[in-house]
């Protein structure tokens, strides 16, 4: 009996997280669950590391292909206003939901920073103005693309190559080799994506082995609350909200939608990571939920930095749960503050791990919250990664199945 990859997956993390979690109970000191730890952390990072191979020619190609088959430029013009639109639409949502929980349930009420003094005291934030940021987010838009490709920097990498596809489509007939070139260049990214896929449940079931097993139960437990807050909230939007909004606009049900995007949210849960995870989530979307690769190949890349519904709940309630560990209040008008900044917090933070936590600190600072805080969130931070970094590249999926629809393909 052949089992398919999308259960193989399923079952590589449920035995993971099994595995993960017996290594807790056996202790993480003891040498036989150390050397397993090990080898799985080498595993997990060979998975990663695969994934990583193919991402900036994926991105590229994928970007300036899929740009440059929107021929009209009609239709250009609404892709754009219509993947835009979702964005802003569906973080503010999640920004809404973030806030509303966090100030119903208060977590961080009645801990006081003073608990966490050791904590924050060897820890000095790095200094972050809002203005610093617009001007270092807009510099790093445009880079030498030679650098950017040789560095990975996806959000530079998806600027020149939108470019270089309006250049294709300007261009016309004169260009039709290199464009035919890339076309089956992305053709050929994708087979390799394929390849590396079949490592997908292993490398998943190694990376969650090992990030249960190496737990703090005991820090786990005094920010509990302000754990399950985040999560349960993080999980409505991505089960609820995120489905409610797809259907309302394709009427294509959350069965079908999750059927066809689990790989990818396996795999974003288990790397944290929407760049590592874009191979896979290209692969679901086109190959899957059947979006053109057009729309497709612009959407997902581009919203795998810009488009993170996860992080921007995320920021949102951290934001409030630092006040009330500070004992400070937030009035209305501060926590639009935190709506606005999150919003850039979020886009402005690459798809990789923990990077919500370094643009945290801007957030808040927009409100005069102690950057220190930041050290209470770090060591739990790998834990609420996974299903934050889930809901991010989620969106993303839906986004381009809402913008085919919209775009009237
Ligand atoms: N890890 C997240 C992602 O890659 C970003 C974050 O830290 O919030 O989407």
């Amino acid at each position: 009996m052949r089992v398919s990859l999308n259960s193989q997956i399923f079952l590589g993390a449920l035995i993971g997280v099994g595995l993960g979690l017996s290594f807790a109970q056996i202790g993480v000191e003891t040498p036989a669950v150390k050397q397993a730890i090990y080898g799985f952390s080498l595993l997990g990072t060979l998975f990663i590391d695969l994934l990583k191979m193919v991402l900036v020619p994926l991105v590229f190609t994928s970007i300036a292909v899929g740009v440059a088959n929107l021929r009209l430029h009609s239709q250009l013009h609404r892709v754009w206003l219509f993947t835009l639109g979702f964005f802003v639409l569906s973080m503010a949502l999640a920004i809404a939901l973030g806030l509303s929980a966090a100030n119903l349930f208060e977590p961080g009420k009645g801990l006081s920073l003073d608990l966490f003094h050791n904590a924050s005291q060897n820890f000095t934030a790095k200094q972050m103005s809002f203005a610093e940021f617009g001007a270092s987010f807009l510099h790093g838009l445009f880079v030498n693309p030679f650098k950017a490709l040789a560095e990975a920097n996806v959000l530079a990498i998806v600027v020149f190559a939108l470019f270089l596809g309006v250049a294709l489509v300007v261009g016309g007939e004169r260009y039709r080799n290199i464009l035919q070139l890339m076309q089956e260049g992305l053709e050929l990214m994708l087979r390799l994506v394929g390849w590396i896929m079949h490592l997908a449940p292993l490398g998943i079931m190694a990376l969650l082995a090992q990030l249960l097993a190496t737990q703090n139960p005991e820090l786990l437990s005094s920010l509990a609350k302000f754990v399950a807050v985040v999560i349960v909230t993080t999980l409505l939007h991505g089960f609820v909200v995120l489905p409610l909004l797809l259907f309302a606009v394709t009427r294509i049900s959350p069965q079908r939608f999750f059927r066809g995007s689990r790989e990818a949210l396996l795999t974003a849960f288990a790397t944290s990571s929407s760049s590592a995870t874009l191979p896979v989530t290209l692969r679901c979307v086109e190959q899957h939920l059947h979006v053109k690769p057009s729309i497709a190949g612009f959407v997902v890349p581009l919203g795998a930095t810009v488009n993170m519904d996860g992080t921007a709940l995320y920021e949102a309630a951290a934001a409030l749960f630092v006040a009330n560990l500070a004992g400070i209040e937030l009035d209305f008008t501060q926590q639009l503050i935190v709506c606005f900044t999150t919003m850039i917090a979020a886009i402005g933070a690459p798809g990789i791990p923990s990077a919500g936590m370094v643009t945290m600190v801007m957030v808040l600072q927009s409100v005069g919250l102690p950057a220190e805080a930041v050290a209470i969130l770090l060591p739990i931070d790998r834990l609420l990664d996974t299903v934050r970094t889930m809901v991010n590249v989620e969106g993303d999926m839906i986004g381009s199945l809402v913008v085919q629809e919209m775009v009237g393909e």
